[in-house]
């Protein structure tokens, strides 16, 4: 069952919370040994939960639009009385005091979590073989990543573990995994969802978004964590409208560019076939398209290698051994945070340290950080001047279907270019979302990606409905 069947079979008493909460507890025990998507399985609480909406409804109250849903949460997603880890060592140990927004938005409208998600070390990574306890396995071929970073949400959700998990995208980590998992993935504009209790990245490119089986349902978790919170400063201040009311409009007369500088070079001819056979499809339901051109895009990866670890070099200062989680111990205060963070970071959050603390330091900060702020703005002139012409633009999510475990591990430049069609639209800070579009011929799934203006998520997903509609 979808998110929209479930909630709709809860809030009119036709099956109980309860019940959809122990069959997806039963499909979790019965997989996810193999899938490894979860790093923390909630069952009593989420069964207590479930029990609570059951009453609600039994008093003739409305739990909410997601009533009953099993959501799975990215384990870099505050839960009050829950461990977060962002799949690291140097967390061991450390229960959140509160809640991330979102986390109380979907509690809020009927949700049950269920559990926290297997991700790469703070979000680092494109396999979530970056995971300090192991990594996660992609559940349409056991042998093959995820992707990543949010790869244990895309795979819960591929695996049916939950209908809904939630992850978070700084330069593709919802778009990707979701394209190789073969479910729908969005990260919306920055600032629509607030961040609140997100544990930071990269703060001028992390987003919230959800994995779905459907793009129904996705829209229906945009609009329950979309929206102003005071607790974000950069969360948007309006309200937005609703994206699950104009899911159905269809996408006659609008303006699709095929974005020339994603979708040619690098990009597996299998995965292109079925760009091409999306861009059909479009156009059959009267979109007019055409070829679209963002030149600056080509050094997307360039400047995000250097924009995220700097912001990471930052954010991840406050692991000192005293605040959070591991300590180990030294004979000063400065050995014992070389010590914790010597033990608690792996390999890439190190690298990921290392080249932030290089390019912000004095003699390189103008080479570097501020040479790629300059290309960052190049990019979002040139996308603005796209919009002028095209109302979404597409490419493919994904160079490649799923790879398999180990094959980019030791080579980080190969493991980077699995994000470069992602990465331009969180430099930018625009809408985008990744929809399953069959399959390569590997058999495994490839995405199409999506792309719209800051704040056009209604438009979005509503070329996203038509090609769900055409397969
Ligand atoms: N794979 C990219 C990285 O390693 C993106 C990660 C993300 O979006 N969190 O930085």
């Amino acid at each position: 069952m979808t998110a929209v069947e479930i909630a709709a079979a809860v809030r009119s008493g036709q099956r109980s919370a309860r019940s959809v909460v122990d069959e997806h507890l039963d499909v979790i025990a019965d997989g996810d040994a193999d899938i490894h998507a979860f790093n923390l399985v909630a069952a009593a609480q989420a069964q207590a939960r479930a029990d609570e909406i059951d009453g609600a409804v039994a008093a003739g109250n409305d739990p909410g639009p997601l009533a009953g849903v099993p959501v799975a949460l990215k384990d870099n997603l505050c839960t009050r009385g829950l461990a977060t880890t962002c799949s690291s060592r140097i967390l061991e140990g450390w229960v959140p005091p509160y809640n991330a927004t979102v986390v109380e938005q979907l509690q809020n409208a009927g949700a049950v979590v269920v559990g926290k998600t297997n991700m790469d070390e703070f979000a680092m990574g494109s396999s979530t073989e970056n995971s300090a306890f192991g990594p996660t396995r992609n559940p349409r071929d056991t042998s093959r990543v995820p992707g990543g970073s949010s790869g244990g949400s895309a795979a819960a959700v591929a695996a049916g573990f939950a209908p809904v998990a939630l992850g978070s995208d700084t330069g593709g980590s919802i778009r990707q995994p979701a394209a190789l998992c073969g479910v729908v993935g969005v990260k919306p504009t920055y600032g629509l969802v607030s961040r609140y209790g997100l544990v930071a990245f990269a703060s001028s490119l992390d987003q919230i978004g959800p994995f779905t089986t459907t793009v129904a349902d996705a829209a229906a978790v945009l609009d329950v964590i979309g929206g102003p919170d005071a607790r974000d400063s950069t969360s948007i201040s309006q309200p937005q409208p609703p994206v699950s009311h104009t899911l159905a409009d269809g996408v006659d007369g609008l303006r699709v560019g095929v974005l020339a500088e994603l979708s040619g070079n690098g990009i597996a001819s299998d995965v292109a076939a079925r760009l091409q056979a999306a861009v059909g499809a479009l156009e059959s339901a009267g979109a007019r398209v055409a070829e679209a051109s963002v030149p600056a895009a080509v050094y997307g990866l360039s400047a995000y290698y250097l924009i995220a670890p700097a912001e990471a070099s930052s954010n991840l200062a406050r692991y000192d051994g005293v605040r959070y989680g591991l300590r180990v111990d030294g004979s000063s205060t400065p050995d014992m945070n070389t010590a914790t963070r010597s033990a608690g970071f792996g390999d890439e959050v190190k690298r990921r340290i290392m080249i932030g603390t290089y390019a912000l330091s004095a003699g390189y900060y103008d080479a570097y950080y501020g040479k790629a702020q300059k290309v960052r703005t190049l990019i979002i002139n040139d996308f603005a001047s796209v919009w002028e012409q095209f109302d979404l633009l597409v490419s493919p999510t994904s160079p490649t279907t799923a790879f398999s475990l180990g094959e980019r591990t030791a080579d980080p430049m190969a493991m980077y270019m699995s994000d470069v069609c992602t990465v331009p639209v969180n430099l930018t800070g625009q809408a985008a979302m990744s929809v399953p579009y069959g399959v390569g011929d590997d058999g495994l799934p490839v995405g199409v990606q999506i792309m719209a203006p800051a704040l056009g998520e209604p438009v979005m997903f509503r070329a996203a409905a038509v090609l769900e509609a055409s397969l």
